[in-house]
């Protein structure tokens, strides 16, 4: 669907878009092609599918998918989309808001794909919940404000480093950020996008019984970014175990959260979760 479609669409169905609904369409074809090209689909693939909006992204991944599950929470879309793929077997279609039915419905997203230009607002939960659901998705291939691509594959030492990063590099390998720019949406945003592709690491870095501490670890330390991270950490540790656990992950008792790195974070939560 190209722009000039889109718009006849929108008119046609005297559809007025919602702002709060990040409602910024994907016209530009070649950048909907490289988006499918990411997630290296093949015929007997299943793709998660959040926000499809008028549906240029979902035409494209039927094509390539075995399966697509399309989660619309815009009725009128929803109305629209049901017509528009009325012959599609291959799509499954659910008005709801997608970051509620995930945190709904635990399924096992194992096999699955997520391939989605995510609503703004929301698109940092949704990475969350999935890459912290009990089986995620293989990969994730998300179109997403550049800010909040530039989070999610930054490393220690960037100055976009923090808990989104960490969160869903514990499960989750960065592979590559495609930019996309405010021109290729209609309407035309007021910042640039991204396309972010992440594959869920084959070998998991830490025990899921672990999980929860990395969490709490993660959270705390990043509470005030420009505190000392050992300072955050003494109200809930012993700090003789902390200062124990900083020279075994050879970390400066100085650092703050910003300079540790994703492995530190790994090793520090192993060895504060074991007896000491
Ligand atoms: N995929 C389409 C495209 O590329 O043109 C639309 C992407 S647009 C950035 C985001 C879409 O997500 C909109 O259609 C919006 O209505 C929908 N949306 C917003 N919040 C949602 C939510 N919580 N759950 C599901 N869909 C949502």
């Amino acid at each position: 669907m190209n722009l000039s479609e889109m718009r006849q669409v929108l008119a046609s169905g005297q559809m007025r878009l919602t702002k709060s609904l990040g409602q910024n369409f994907l016209h530009d074809g070649n950048q909907l092609r490289r988006i499918v090209a990411a997630a290296a689909l093949s015929p007997t693939d299943k793709v998660l599918e959040i926000g499809p909006g008028l549906g240029p992204l979902t035409e494209l991944l039927l094509a390539d998918a075995g399966q697509v599950l399309a989660i619309e929470k815009d009725r009128r879309l929803c109305e629209f989309l049901e017509q528009h793929f009325t012959a599609e077997t291959k799509l499954t279609l659910l008005h709801d808001d997608a970051l509620e039915f995930l945190r709904r419905e635990s399924r096992d997203w194992s096999q699955w794909k997520l391939v989605a230009n995510l609503p703004y607002s929301v698109a940092s939960p949704i990475l969350v919940e999935l890459a912290w659901a009990e089986s995620p998705p293989e990969r994730l291939v998300a179109t997403l404000q550049l800010e909040v691509a530039r989070r999610l594959v930054a490393v220690a030492g960037d100055d976009d480093y923090g808990v989104l990063s960490l969160l869903v590099q514990l499960s989750y390998a960065p592979k590559q950020l495609v930019n996309i720019p405010a021109a290729c949406f209609f309407p035309m945003p007021a910042v640039d996008s991204a396309c972010v592709t992440l594959v869920h690491r084959e070998r998991p870095l830490l025990q899921a019984n672990l999980r929860e501490t990395f969490y709490r670890l993660v959270k705390l330390s990043f509470s005030q970014r420009r505190k000392m991270m050992l300072k955050l950490l003494k109200p809930h540790w012993a700090i003789e175990d902390l200062q124990q656990g900083f020279m075994h992950v050879e970390i400066d008792p100085q650092i703050r959260a910003e300079q540790v790195t994703l492995e530190q974070f790994v090793r520090l939560t192993k060895y504060l979760t074991q007896p000491h």
